[in-house]
């Protein structure tokens, strides 16, 4: 992979968060893809690098020492600073998210998350500032793609009939393919915010989701005995059928 060249050349991002080590991986994440990276380690540091290094995208923390991520970006908007901000929030708090979006956020990340996540969200709220013209956002593993912006699964071709859980599940999957995911990380970032489910509703989901991928053989998504599920990309050299453990 040539991280400097692409079409995300010459676009800083702007990353706000006090602790450095996740600072310093989404900055070197962001790099590698190849966008100029500014960073900040506090509310203060965040608005003086906003108007220095005029950033096209924030990745802002929510927690920070001396003003929180929403205000910051209440200061922004407030200032008629329009930068699209996608917020770090705590895990699991439904105040954050409503917060989040009421302070003009265009997204937000729930910690822990996935360096692919952040990505593509990246990449998503900066195609939608682009405007209309840009691709849509689509995963794709083996023969199924799953269409971000209208929401639509196809396997083969042929279109499938998904519930919104089973969309968020399979989108979950497919974003972090080859990962091994427990039922109760599975609930955690699938289920709505303030669900106390029952992890046994994931077993549930995966046998629907399983039945409308035409999935009978199980070589899609696989179970992992004694810990949970992975979505497996297909292997080239594979015989038909033949499952890579
Ligand atoms: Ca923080």
């Amino acid at each position: 992979m040539t991280a400097a060249a692409g079409p995300t050349e010459g676009q800083t991002i702007l990353v706000v968060e006090d602790e450095e080590p996740i600072r310093e991986l989404v900055a070197t994440a962001l790099r590698f893809r190849g966008y100029e990276v500014a960073e900040a380690a506090s509310g203060g540091e965040a608005l003086a690098a906003a108007r220095t290094a005029n950033p096209r995208l924030i990745v802002l923390d929510v927690m920070l020492p001396d003003l929180d991520g929403f205000a910051l970006c209440r200061k922004l908007r407030a200032g008629g600073d329009a930068t699209p901000v996608i917020f770090l929030t705590a895990r699991d708090d439904p105040a954050d998210k409503r917060a989040g979006f009421g302070g003009g956020g265009d997204d937000y990340l729930t910690k822990p998350f996935s360096l692919e996540e952040l990505l593509l969200r990246v990449e998503a709220v900066l195609r939608r500032r682009r405007g209309s013209t840009a691709e849509p956002a689509r995963l794709a593993v083996g023969d199924l793609t799953l269409d971000e912006d209208a929401h639509r699964v196809w396997r083969g071709g042929v279109e499938l009939a998904l519930s919104p859980t089973e969309y968020r599940l399979l989108r979950y999957l497919m974003l972090n393919r080859d990962r091994v995911f427990s039922k109760h990380q599975i609930l955690e970032h699938v289920w709505d915010y303030g669900f106390a489910g029952d992890p046994a509703a994931v077993e549930t989901y995966v046998s629907y989701l399983r039945r409308k991928l035409d999935d009978r053989d199980a070589h899609l998504i696989r179970t992992v005995r004694g810990f949970g599920y992975a979505l497996r990309s297909p292997d080239p050299d594979a015989g038909h059928g033949q499952a890579v453990p």
